[in-house]
Formats: C-alpha cells, structure tokens, sequence
C-alpha cells in the first residue's frame, strides 16, 4: 500500500520482493537490508512497512512505538554486527540529502572485527 496517489517507493517495492535486496533482518512491522551504496563499512538501511510516514517527524508523532521498534532492531543489528556502537541517521527533507520518501534510517558503522572508527563530522567515512 502507498500513500494515496503516490507510486509505491522503492523501499515498497523491496518489501513486496519486487526488486532484489540483501535483506538481514525482518519484523511483522520493520525490515533492514544493506544499502545498495554503502557509506560505512556497515550500512543498513531500517525501514517500515508501512509507507505512510514520509519521515522520521511524521513517525514519531504518528506511532512512536513503531519507531521504537525501528530502533530496536537497529540495536539488534548493532549487537550483531558494529559490536553495539553505531551512528543512527534519519535525513529528513530533500535538503538534507532525502531521496527515498518513506521513512527510514541508516545505521551506519564498522565491523566489529577491525579498529577502525567512523569519523566525527562525516556521515560514515572511515
Ligand atoms: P536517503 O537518501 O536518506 O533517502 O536514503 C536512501 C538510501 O536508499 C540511499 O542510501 C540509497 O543508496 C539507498 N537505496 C536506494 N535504492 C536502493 C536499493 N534498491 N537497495 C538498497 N538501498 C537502496
């Protein structure tokens, strides 16, 4: 489902297997999948779906335990992967780098098997 009249996002049409994605984690209400251009050694992308919250304001005030749960796998993918640290960004309006329309966030680290830290002031550059 899509918001009236809008043509389903391509996060919409990763949900419904329309289009291919390395798909890593998947709740009734929440899916993650690697980020086809990944800024960070670990890049995710956190989504919902339901495609109706363009952004992370919307959510919050629209149903904030669904944003909470976005959160909560973004902890579980961290637990698994960043060993729990991670950078969480949800751009917010095309002048702030938005190109996909339905919310979702980054989660953005390093494996937890190397020493390598993400940048202060850098979206996830090494
Ligand atoms: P934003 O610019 O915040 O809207 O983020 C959209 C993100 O979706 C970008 O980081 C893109 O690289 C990512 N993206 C776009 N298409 C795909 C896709 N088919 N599979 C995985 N990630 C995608």
């Amino acid at each position: 489902m899509s918001p009236l009249g809008a043509e389903p996002s391509i996060f919409s049409r990763i949900i419904a297997r329309d289009i291919p994605a390395t798909i890593v984690a998947e709740t009734d209400r929440v899916i993650a999948f690697e980020d086809i251009a990944p800024q960070a050694p670990v890049h995710l992308v956190i989504t919902t779906k339901d495609p109706q919250y363009r952004n992370v304001v919307e959510l919050a005030a629209g149903d904030p335990q669904l944003l909470a749960d976005l959160v909560s796998v973004a902890r579980s993918l961290a637990d698994e992967r960043t060993n729990g640290q991670f950078r969480l960004v949800f751009n917010t309006g095309a002048a702030s780098g938005q190109t996909v329309f339905h919310v979702h966030a980054h989660l953005l680290g390093v494996a937890e098997s190397t020493a390598d830290l993400l940048q202060e002031g850098s979206l996830g550059a090494l």
